[in-house]
């Protein structure tokens, strides 16, 4: 069964706020595939919160990816930190 697709409501296209680009300008509804209507799953059907949960799981992903990044530059941050401190040390005659 088909339904309506309210993004666009059936258009197969936006308008994209004008605001954004300063001028008249349309874009292909992605919700439709600008088909204007969509495949109606009937309430029990969990298609698009797979869908969404899987755009949150990558977004999560690349957070994780940039914190893991964040972490290792510190770790060696904090090494090289403690080479010189130890340098300095023996520079100073206070480590043998
Ligand atoms: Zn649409």
């Amino acid at each position: 069964m088909k339904k309506i697709c309210t993004d666009c409501k059936g258009n197969g296209f936006i308008r994209i706020p004008y605001a954004q680009v300063k001028e008249e300008m349309w874009a292909d509804c992605e919700t439709c595939n600008s088909q204007g209507e969509i495949d109606d799953r009937g309430p029990f059907d969990l298609t698009l919160q797979i869908e969404m949960l899987q755009k949150q799981k990558e977004i999560l992903q690349s957070a994780c990816r940039r914190a893991g990044k964040k972490i290792k530059q510190l770790e060696e941050d904090c090494e090289k930190l403690f080479e010189e401190n130890q340098d300095m040390r023996r520079k100073k005659g206070t480590v043998l």
